[in-house]
C-alpha cells in the first residue's frame, strides 16, 4: 500500500489547554489501532509546536507540521520564523502557500518557490497548496491556474519526491462546499501529470483538502489519486479527526471514486 498522509491544520485556533487535551486524547486512541502506514500531521500555531513536541514524548505516531515560514534563511524580519527554526525544534513537514496565506498575506508563486527550497534544505517536507478560486472555475481556468501555481513554486526543484502537494479548490475550504468526487479526480490526475512531464515523478503525495469530513472522507480517499487529505474544520476535534484517520486507513486500493 502506497504511503498515505493526513495532516490536520489547526489554522489560528486553540488555546494551549485546548491543544493539550486534544493530544491526550488522541494519542491513547492512536496507540490502539494500527495506523502504521499512514503519516500523520498535526500543525498548530507555532507559539503550541513545542508543547506538543512535549506531549508527543517521542511517540512517533504524530509528526509536528507547520503552518508556514519565511523565505529567508535568517535575518532583521520581526515577527517572523525561519524554516532552520521549525527544524531545530523537530517539525518534520510545512504546509506552504495555503489559500488563506496567498489571499491575506498576498503570497505569490515566487515567493513559495523559496520557502520551498527553505524547507527542503532544512530536510523537511514541504506541502504545497494549490487551488483555483470559484472565479476561475467558472471561466473554466482552473487547470491552467493550478498548472501555473504548481510549476512557477517549483521552479529549480530537484528533489521533487520530497515536496507533497495539497489540492485545495479554494471554495471548498472551510465552506462546508465539498468538491465532487469527479472534480477532485480529474483535478488529481492531472495534477499527477503535471509532475510526471515536468519532473519525471509519480511518486509526490498529492492530497486533497476542503471541507473534508467523517461523512464524505473515505469516499475521496478512495479516489486513485488521493493520497490522503488536509483536514482543516474537521481535526479541530478528536472524535472527527479520529474517524477521518479510520476511513483513510481502511481505503481500499486501486478502487474508482465511489
Ligand atoms: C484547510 O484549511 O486546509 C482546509 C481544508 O479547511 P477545511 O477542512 O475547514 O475546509
Amino acid at each position: 500500500m502506497d504511503k498515505k498522509y493526513l495532516i490536520g491544520n489547526w489554522k489560528m485556533y486553540k488555546t494551549i489547554e485546548e491543544a493539550t487535551f486534544f493530544m491526550q486524547h488522541l494519542l491513547p486512541q492512536l496507540e490502539a489501532i494500527d495506523s502504521g502506514s499512514l503519516a500523520l500531521c498535526i500543525a498548530p500555531a507555532f507559539v503550541h509546536l513545542p508543547a506538543i513536541r512535549t506531549l508527543l514524548n517521542g511517540s512517533t505516531f504524530i509528526q509536528l507540521a507547520a503552518q508556514n515560514c519565511h523565505h529567508e534563511p535568517e535575518g532583521a524580519f520581526t515577527g517572523e520564523v525561519s524554516a532552520a527554526m521549525l527544524a531545530d525544534i523537530g517539525v518534520g513537514s510545512v504546509l506552504i502557500g495555503h489559500s488563506e496565506r496567498r489571499v491575506y498575506q498576498k503570497e505569490d508563486h515566487l515567493l513559495l518557490g523559496k520557502k520551498v527550497k527553505r524547507v527542503l534544505e532544512q530536510g523537511m517536507q514541504p506541502f504545497l497548496c494549490c487551488g483555483e478560486s470559484l472565479k476561475d472555475r467558472r471561466n473554466g481556468r482552473h487547470k491552467a491556474v493550478v498548472q501555473q501555481q504548481i510549476e512557477e513554486s517549483l521552479d529549480g526543484i530537484t528533489e521533487i519526491e520530497k515536496v507533497g502537494i495539497a489540492y485545495e479548490p479554494v471554495w471548498a475550504i472551510g465552506t462546508g462546499e465539498v468538491a465532487s468526487l469527479e472534480v477532485i479526480e480529474a483535478m488529481h490526475s492531472f495534477i499527477k501529470e503535471i509532475l510526471w512531464h515536468q519532473y519525471g515523478s509519480k511518486n509526490v503525495p498529492i492530497l486533497y483538502g476542503g471541507s473534508c469530513n467523517p461523512q464524505n472522507a473515505k469516499a475521496i480517499f478512495n479516489c486513485p489519486n488521493v493520497a490522503g487529505g488536509l483536514i482543516g474544520g474537521a481535526s479541530l476535534r478528536v472524535d472527527d479527526f479520529m474517524k477521518i484517520v479510520t476511513a483513510l486507513l481502511e481505503q481500499k486500493d486501486g478502487t474508482n471514486c465511489n
